[in-house]
């Protein structure tokens, strides 16, 4: 369901079948690309969301973006952290959410599905996710006091003293899933950026500057 761009960029099938949103995650290829107008965040590694009302550049400080505004791109960056992109085909309204551990172990994506019903009346139901380029659950090991703030969505991951490995991409789907996202409706690119260093930097691998746009916006 994942494609790559001639451009060097991702998409994803899943959010082009509407026909009314445009989107791409970012890949080291494709530094570039920079999609405008284009709001952005000072990303913060919180739970924290910002409604885009039609202004493009930095809105301040959080880790999502949520919108209706036609034409307007939100974007986010990550490098091994998730990138997420929901479209809501009937309401028209579209997210970019930002998603470290820290963001994960607060349920942002779900936060941002109650936001979105809240401010567009989407239905959850009606959303559309794709989750894009992140590091795998292989190459991601943290420690016990990080596992055990996912034991509400991976029972039994934590083990005393114990690290273990984290699919946040993963525990973010199953966030979706309680939120009411239809799992059929939820796509994850299985892309990892640490095991790809062709196509992704990562910084967990050593890329400590480089981070890769993703962006979505509601076609004008
Ligand atoms: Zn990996």
């Amino acid at each position: 369901m994942f494609y790559r761009t001639a451009e060097g960029i991702y998409r994803c099938s899943l959010l082009d079948e509407p026909g009314c949103f445009e989107h791409g995650f970012g890949a080291r290829h494709a530094a570039h690309w920079r999609p405008e107008p284009l709001a952005t965040l000072r990303q913060i590694h919180s739970d924290h969301w910002v409604v885009a009302d039609g202004r493009p550049g930095c809105l301040g400080q959080g880790d999502a973006l949520i919108s209706d505004h036609p034409g307007l791109f939100l974007g986010i960056r990550t490098a091994d952290c998730v990138p997420i992109l929901i479209a809501d085909p009937v309401r028209k309204a579209v997210a970019a959410v930002h998603a470290g551990w820290r963001g994960a172990a607060r349920a942002i994506v779900a936060k941002v599905v109650q936001a979105m019903q809240e401010r567009f009346q989407s239905r959850p139901e009606d959303l559309l996710v794709a989750l894009g380029p992140a590091i795998c659950g292989q190459c991601y090991e943290v420690g016990p006091e990080v596992a055990r703030l996912f034991e509400p969505w991976a029972p039994g991951i934590s083990q005393a003293g114990m690290s273990v490995r984290l699919d946040l991409s993963a525990i973010c789907r199953r966030q979706l899933c309680a939120a009411g996202v239809r799992p059929e409706r939820i796509a994850v690119s299985g892309l990892c950026t640490k095991c790809m260093p062709d196509e992704f930097f990562s910084y967990r691998r050593g890329d400590r500057g480089g981070r890769m746009l993703s962006a979505i916006a509601r076609r004008a």
